[in-house]
């Protein structure tokens, strides 16, 4: 089975990560711009971080067998600095139209400020006036409220709910989200909140339309290879293939496809890896001649899939 992981910050995780993640089935990731665990304190730490999303991750992950995409946006917990979410605004269209860009995101409610309401907004004015999708972060607090309310805006701003993914999902909102048409996104996490045993009954009860899921992995205690092992989980359980298939990759790919950045063909057709490429003259090998990928039996990942 193939995977994709349409929700992971890359950016903070260890080229152990990315060995495992191509071990385990994990062909494309979609990395959302995101805020960094302090915060930002000037428009150049934005300007440098979007940079590196469209350029030398999406290059590293390429050097582990792995097709990278982004979203860009201004995320909610920073709306809420005016002074910096004001000069993020003006740089964000020039890094919108980057190669491998499949959305304006993550944005959306934390706090549900009104600073926030406002950057949410313009943003979904943004990605109407580029004809971009979007990816929505909906808060943790008051999540089911957040949750409604984060479509009502979108809808307002004239987004069409097939162009909109909604995302970190649980058992309050799913059905919300699916009968106003949107793509309902699940974020993983290892002991807390959503997991993939809860994943398995929801995969049960709504099926697979319009469902997939995502690790959100970051800096914090997360898991890179939550798709992978939700899906083994879901087929244990009894959950048929191909729902599993829909839900941990085909899902993925016909919501991010409509951005025209994103295609099947981009890791099916795909050379072999060159670990002495290079990127601006930095490539991944630390001394070492050209170490060969590790496959699942060499770096222990083969009890996900064989
Ligand atoms: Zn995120």
């Amino acid at each position: 089975m193939q995977f994709i992981d349409p929700h992971i910050h890359m950016l903070a995780r260890t080229t152990d990560d990315y060995e495992r993640m191509a071990a385990a089935g994990i062909v494309a990731v979609i990395e959302p711009a995101f805020w960094l665990g302090q915060p930002r304190t000037q428009v150049g730490s934005y300007i440098d971080y979007l940079s590196t999303l469209v350029g030398w991750e999406r290059f590293r992950a390429s050097q582990f067998g792995i097709r990278h995409y982004c979203t860009i946006g201004l995320n909610s917990k920073e709306a809420n600095n005016e002074a910096l979410a004001e000069q993020v605004m003006e740089i964000l269209p020039r890094y919108l139209l980057k190669d491998g860009v499949v959305a304006v995101g993550e944005i959306g409610y934390d706090d549900q400020t009104e600073a926030e309401d406002r950057y949410y907004r313009a943003q979904l004015k943004l990605a109407g006036e580029l004809d971009m999708l979007v990816m929505v972060h909906t808060p943790h607090r008051d999540k089911k409220a957040g949750t409604i309310r984060s479509m009502a805006v979108a809808l307002e701003m004239g987004l069409q709910p097939h162009r909109v993914v909604i995302d970190h999902n649980n058992e309050e909102t799913v059905r919300d989200v699916l009968d106003r048409g949107f793509w309902a996104a699940f974020t993983l996490y290892p002991n807390t909140k959503m997991g993939p045993e809860r994943m398995v009954e929801i995969a049960r009860q709504y099926g697979p339309e319009r469902i997939f899921i995502d690790s959100s992995a970051d800096w914090g205690i997360s898991d890179p290879l939550a798709v992978p092992r939700t899906a083994r989980l879901m087929l244990d359980r009894g959950i048929p293939a191909e729902h599993v298939e829909a839900i941990c990759y085909h899902n993925a790919l016909a919501a991010y496809s409509q951005s025209g950045q994103m295609r099947e063909s981009d890791w099916l057709d795909a050379a072999d890896v060159d670990r002495s490429a290079s990127f601006q003259g930095n490539s991944v090998l630390r001394g070492q001649s050209s170490a060969a990928p590790m496959t699942a039996e060499s770096n222990g990942s083969d009890w996900i899939f064989r």
